[in-house]
């Protein structure tokens, strides 16, 4: 993946930044950190862009997406290497997560979003004489602040709903993944979006942190709980919203009812998948003791089988932000102190490059650790004994996270019932967490894991306001409400509310 160093000042005042090969160290790219200049200039551009975008309607904006779904489906490859250039991810691993979702993400806006933006009429209950209509106009331009664990799905995902609901939209990569995170923007302009109407704002944390201030009309954010809250609290005193998409700690339950060879696949699929930098990963396993041993030794035995590797067909790569490996490192390091065994894995893998990690299983393991209670976002899965569904629950939700999380029995009422009961913002039942992937599923994250929802026809609208506006029938010369207040309008108003909320009719007619 890209190595990105501060490069020294320059004279224009401005941080830059150098992008480098981690294999021949060459330089292949820099960039220049926008500041809270450049983003204003950026966010004028947007205002005067935007009107005219949204005036193209959900079918004229849809049709840019639909080009840019094909255009992305012809260059799959090229996309893919760019990627993996920054992510140091496997070849089969970019195309499912980052280039499949984002065809997927296009095609569903694209085909949908029309008729879920269209205005909607509603039946009033009690003033027949009036129309109700329900409107969807954009916000206007919108802020997006991305990761760098999904680089491009996780830019282009938020970007193509606020597009296609009307607004413009600036997007801000992570510094960690500067050339991945420009391709949403290329993808678009291979397909002639307007000047203006999508703009990519290169920079670090005071990049994001400018745009934040910039008088956006909302700020969509995927990271850290941390600076999730800074962004929560200054757009609070703006009065404008956000979303915010942040960490998790998701625990995977297995009953002792379970097949047990599916769970053993879907922790270590749940687990390991893009080396465990996934918010919904699966970050802790509470198997039922009448199944662990199975269980456990299924798990070794796969984790064991994957392969790691810088080319060619493998398994798991890279953590591709280098200071993930240093809070994997104090996790283990406090799980092992305090009685946590090493299954399989528990080191670095130093021959393959400085930011791999093997892919380790703990057991012994206890609340008391870090590992059970703080976002790990590695390969790192730990696995606890437990007597019940009682006892698993209590854990599972024995949290500061409510992301996602996944529950494991052949009885569909049974994980039903368990679902319903984790605060969790998604569950699966018998399936590694893939919420995030269904497009028509509203996701987000309870307590310290986020705030509102992204997809579904929820965080589509999300990118909207929605306007109530009541006209009137039959153009009365005026309304029994209006002034003057007199007495008998009073008893006639106590009459009709005795009749209308008194009376079974009446409550049945309201
Ligand atoms: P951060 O939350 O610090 O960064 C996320 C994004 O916000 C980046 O684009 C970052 O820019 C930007 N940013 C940083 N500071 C500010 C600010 N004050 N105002 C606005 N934007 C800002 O996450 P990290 O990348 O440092 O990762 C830390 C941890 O976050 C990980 O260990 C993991 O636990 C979690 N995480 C969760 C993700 C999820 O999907 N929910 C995704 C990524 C991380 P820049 O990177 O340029 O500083």
């Amino acid at each position: 993946m890209a190595i990105v160093e501060a490069a020294p000042a320059t004279s224009d005042g401005r941080r830059h930044f150098t992008v480098r090969s981690p294999a021949t160290l060459e330089s292949i790219g820099e960039f220049r950190a926008a500041n809270a200049a450049d983003v204003n200039q950026a966010v004028a551009r947007a205002r005067a862009a935007q009107p005219a975008w949204a005036a193209l309607g959900p079918r004229g904006r849809a049709a840019h997406l639909d080009r840019a779904r094909a255009y992305l489906v012809t260059h799959l490859e090229e996309f893919a290497e760019r990627i993996i250039a920054d992510t140091g991810r496997s070849r089969t691993e970019t195309v499912m997560m980052e280039i499949m979702s984002a065809c997927d993400v296009l095609q569903y806006c694209a085909k949908r979003a029309p008729k879920i933006l269209r205005d909607r009429r509603v039946r009033m209950h009690l003033m027949p004489h009036k129309k109700l209509r329900i409107v969807c106009r954009p916000l206007g331009v919108v802020g997006i602040i991305a990761p760098w664990n999904g680089p491009f799905i996780m830019g282009l995902d938020p970007t193509a709903q606020a597009l296609v609901a009307g607004n413009a939209v600036l997007l801000k990569p992570s510094e960690i993944t500067p050339l991945a995170g420009r391709l949403t923007a290329d993808l678009f302009r291979a397909v002639g979006l307007p000047e203006g109407v999508l703009q990519v704002l290169d920079g670090d944390g005071e990049t994001g942190a400018a745009l934040v201030e910039a008088g956006v009309d909302k700020i969509a954010f995927t990271g850290s709980t941390r600076t999730g809250r800074k962004v929560a609290e200054a757009c609070a005193r703006q009065l404008i919203p956000c979303s915010l998409e942040l960490g998790g700690k998701d625990a995977m339950i297995v009953c002792e009812d379970a097949h047990v060879e599916r769970a053993v696949g879907g922790a270590v699929f749940g687990a390991m998948f893009n080396a465990g930098q996934y918010c919904c990963s699966t970050e802790r396993v509470y198997v039922a003791e009448a199944v662990a041993e199975p269980f456990i030794q299924g798990v070794v035995e796969k984790v064991k089988s994957l392969r790691q590797a810088t080319e060619g067909e493998f398994d798991v790569g890279p953590m591709i932000m280098p200071s993930q490996l240093e809070v994997i490192e104090r996790h283990m390091a406090d799980a092992l102190a305090k009685g946590a065994k090493v299954l399989v894995g528990g080191r670095r893998r130093a021959e393959l490059g400085p930011n791999f990690y093997e892919p380790t299983v703990l057991v012994d393991v206890t609340h008391e650790m870090l590992i059970m209670r703080e976002e790990t976002f590695g390969p790192i899965l730990p696995i606890m004994r437990i007597q019940d569904d009682r006892e698993a629950l209590a854990l599972a939700n024995d949290s500061s996270y409510g992301l996602s999380g996944t529950v494991w029995s052949r009885s569909e009422a049974r994980g039903l019932g368990l679902a319903r009961e984790m605060e969790t913002g998604s569950v699966c039942v018998n399936e590694a967490s893939m919420t995030f992937g269904a497009a028509e599923a509203p996701f987000g994250g309870w307590k310290s894991s986020g705030v509102g929802q992204v997809h579904g026809e929820n965080g589509l609208k999300g990118y909207c306001r929605e306007q109530s506006i009541i006209l009137d029938r039959f153009g009365l010369r005026e309304e029994h409400n209006w002034y003057p207040l007199t007495r008998e309008k009073g008893d006639v108003f106590a009459r009709m509310a005795r009749w209308v909320w008194g009376t079974p009719i009446g409550r049945w007619m309201s």
